[in-house]
């Protein structure tokens, strides 16, 4: 028996405002036929990309993330995850014309603001023609289908209310709606989702993941994402923000306020003696908590506009990032008093490009 076999490669391209994610389709179950058949060209594609050091330097698959044993249109096979640079999309079309991908490829479904930018430069450069897919739709229809098809995808921390005990659990999260999606990218959009095809953007704001990573370079001198959070995981931000506690010398009981909040981040830096006995760790922690905080604040005041219980960050911001994870957690459960929940996803940044592989009608 003969399928209609869809022509291969499949893969699904979310181009962001920082990073280029890539989520390609391995099919696992090639029949020798179509072995014999498949064309070389194509055979060297999916070595290629499935290889660990095809990436270069920038380039990177998340080799933890890969997804086995997946149905899309009647195919089985792996999902890779795969992630470069937006500043290296000339050095990608490059090799995309080198690997003879262009001659193979004749769309690629993609989506972020990319999509857009880069259209003329896939149609010059190696002939490819983009299908443009809406960032927040492939977004959602990334989610619903990771949801479905990794049953270890949601998950919370327990224990919130103390960060120092909080913990990753897994979260069933198979009845999603109503929630708040929170994309965490180099901006910040704020969705409510009601279903998978009723959902509204409701907030954002630009002081996002792009701002951290600015700010942090900016302040400390560093030059990567994992250098900022790996001197925000050594800082202590209490040396930078002025806290309740040091305006007032205490909690501010009339309004329930513990000394230990954050009055003013940054607050302390006015003082040139403070600013000469701060490390920059503390400033990279410093600048970490105000952005995630300020993240927190915004999706908390979402969440109790539509009155929704759960919140749902995603976006690589979050990546190898659990100090904002545990913070918005615990911001969610203590400025709700317990009611809302805030949520993760394993593929945090990947649902965009996933979403979009899987509107792939080539
Ligand atoms: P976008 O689609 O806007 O590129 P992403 O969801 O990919 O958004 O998130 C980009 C943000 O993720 C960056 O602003 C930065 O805070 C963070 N980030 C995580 N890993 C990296 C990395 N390897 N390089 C650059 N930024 C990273």
């Amino acid at each position: 028996k003969t399928k209609v076999r869809k022509a291969m490669p499949w893969f699904g391209m979310d181009i962001g405002g920082t990073l280029t994610k890539l989520v390609y389709f391995e099919p696992k179950d090639i029949a020798t036929d179509e072995l014999d058949q498949e064309a070389r060209i194509l055979r060297n594609i999916r070595r290629y990309l499935t290889k660990n050091s095809a990436y270069g330097k920038t380039g990177h698959r998340d080799t933890h993330l890969q997804l086995d044993n997946i149905e899309i249109r009647g195919r089985t096979g792996s999902l890779h995850f795969i992630r470069f640079p937006t500043s290296e999309m000339g050095n990608f079309l490059n090799l995309a014309k080198a690997k003879g991908m262009a001659q193979l490829v004749t769309t690629v479904c993609a989506t972020g603001g990319g999509a857009f930018k880069f259209e003329n430069n896939f149609k010059e450069e190696v002939n490819m023609k983009l299908a443009k897919f809406d960032e927040l739709d492939t977004l959602i229809k990334g989610i619903l289908f990771a949801e479905i098809q990794n049953p270890t995808e949601c998950y919370y921390f327990e224990n919130a209310s103390d960060i120092n005990k909080s913990e990753k659990k897994a979260f069933d999260f198979s009845q999603p709606y109503p929630f708040i999606l929170v994309n965490v990218g180099s901006g910040v959009s704020v969705l409510a989702v009601y279903g998978p095809d009723n959902f509204r953007r409701i907030s954002g704001t630009s002081l996002g993941g792009g701002t951290f990573l600015g700010l942090c370079c900016l302040l400390t001198g560093c030059n990567t994402f994992e250098e900022a959070i790996q001197l925000a995981t050594r800082g202590d931000h209490t040396k930078v923000d002025k806290l309740v506690r040091d305006i007032y010398g205490g909690d501010y009981d009339r309004f329930g306020l513990n000394g230990d909040l954050v009055a003013a981040s940054f607050g302390q830096m006015n003082l040139k003696e403070k600013r000469t006995s701060v490390t920059k760790e503390d400033l990279a922690n410093a600048t970490l908590v105000t952005i995630t905080n300020n993240i927190g604040s915004i999706a908390r005041m979402c969440a109790s506009n539509e009155k929704i219980d759960k919140v749902v960050f995603v976006g690589n911001f979050l990546r190898v990032n659990p100090i904002s994870m545990k913070l918005l957690a615990y911001a969610m459960d203590y400025w709700s008093k317990g009611t809302l929940k805030a949520l993760f996803l394993e593929h945090e940044g990947y649902f965009g490009a996933l979403g979009c592989l899987l509107q792939f009608n080539g």
